[in-house]
């Protein structure tokens, strides 16, 4: 079974091909480097910039793979979450795709491709494991007992994702947009225990109702505070160790609540994916921790984290398999397509 994944949820227009299992091509074109200027995605800019790079990327990926359209068994496609525009795109491309060649569509959702993804490198995934998800979009916790359709979401975010603070203080601190990557990089210099910001809804009366929630506009907050403090009395700032420190509180934070997750629901396996994945405090504490509690803990390699084309090849390659009948032809997007539907 050979299986085209389209991802067009964002900035990235990914094109995946997996058979039987096996990646054969990935190739991605984005149109990130047109936003550093404005702080943020602007999403006509990627809507139009999907247009452009479809049907180059889908030709690269189609000649790396040494595959043809006639090859092709089925054609998955991201349906929601993301921008509308931006989506619309890629499940346009799809629809055509799949009718002219006369084979199946699946309508995926791009936060279950972050984990699913992780097949490709580390084989099938056990009887039932605990996904975080920590991307631009979300943080969010989820119980998987079939990746091709029975998750349900444990707990999420109250306020801003992993990703959105990352590049909100990377804002702050004077850092080119995305922020993520550069805070990670920083943060590697500092000292993180030489500044202890607060740990989001941590204990207090609500610690039994936000078991698995996370709240990180407070930290935030705390950040923009401890700046400002600085600033006052006209002491340097040091962005490393802010930068270290801030790391600490929410990678402390992710680690603790999704391992917890694995011992209430009796799983052995955490399976990390999405863009904040690639964070190297996240990987070496997830990793540390699991270890110390005897729990699996996998995450794809780098390029596997952000988007990516192969992500949505996987899931779809996951449910055609598991037998479910393909999406209709009509189906439009949802840009806020809950996390426990896993296709149309
Ligand atoms: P969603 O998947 O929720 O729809 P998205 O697709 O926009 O959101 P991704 O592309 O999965 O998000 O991830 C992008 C995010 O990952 C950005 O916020 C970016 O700052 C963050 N990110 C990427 N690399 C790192 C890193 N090394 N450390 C921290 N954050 C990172
Ligand atoms: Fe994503
Ligand atoms: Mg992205």
């Amino acid at each position: 079974t050979t299986v085209l994944g389209i991802e067009t949820s964002c900035d990235e227009t990914g094109i995946g091909i997996v058979r039987d299992g096996e990646l054969l091509a990935d190739v991605t074109a984005t149109s990130m480097d047109e936003y550093a200027r404005y702080g943020g995605i602007i999403p006509e800019i990627a809507s139009r910039a999907h247009l452009q790079q479809m049907v180059p990327t889908l030709k690269a990926a189609l000649e790396k793979a040494g595959v043809g359209l006639g090859d092709l068994d089925a054609i998955a496609v991201t349906a929601g979450p993301g921008l509308i525009g931006s989506l619309t795109v890629g499940v346009s491309a799809a629809k055509s795709l799949a009718l002219a060649l006369g084979i199946p569509l699946y309508g995926v959702n791009h936060i279950i491709g972050h984990l699913a993804v992780d097949q490709l490198a580390s084989g099938p995934f056990p009887e039932s494991f605990i996904g975080l998800v920590v991307s631009g979009g979300h943080s969010s916790i989820l119980h998987v007992r079939d990746i091709a359709g029975d998750v349900t979401e444990l707990g999420g975010t109250l306020d801003d994702a992993a990703g959105e603070a990352f590049d909100k203080v990377g804002r702050l601190l004077g850092l080119p947009y995305p922020g993520g990557p550069h805070i990670d990089r920083l943060s590697r210099t500092g000292n993180r225990d030489a500044i202890r910001f607060p740990r989001g809804l941590e204990g207090g009366k609500n610690k039994a109702r936000h078991r698995y929630d996370f709240s990180f506009s407070g930290l935030k907050t705390a950040v923009a505070r401890y700046i400002e403090g600085l600033e006052e009395r006209g002491e340097e700032v040091n962005v490393p160790d802010i930068a270290a420190g801030f790391t600490e509180a929410i990678t402390d934070t992710l680690t603790d609540k999704a391992l917890r997750a694995c011992e209430d629901k009796g799983c052995d396996t955490l399976v990390v994916g999405g863009g904040f994945s690639a964070n190297s405090r996240l990987r070496e504490l997830a990793a540390q921790r699991g270890a110390e509690r005897g729990i699996n803990v996998r995450i794809p390699a780098l390029r596997y984290c952000t988007d990516n084309g192969a992500m949505i090849a996987a899931l779809g390659y996951s449910v055609a398999v598991s037998g479910r009948a393909p999406s209709a032809l009509d189906i439009t997007v949802d840009t806020n397509m809950p996390l426990d539907l896993v296709a149309f």
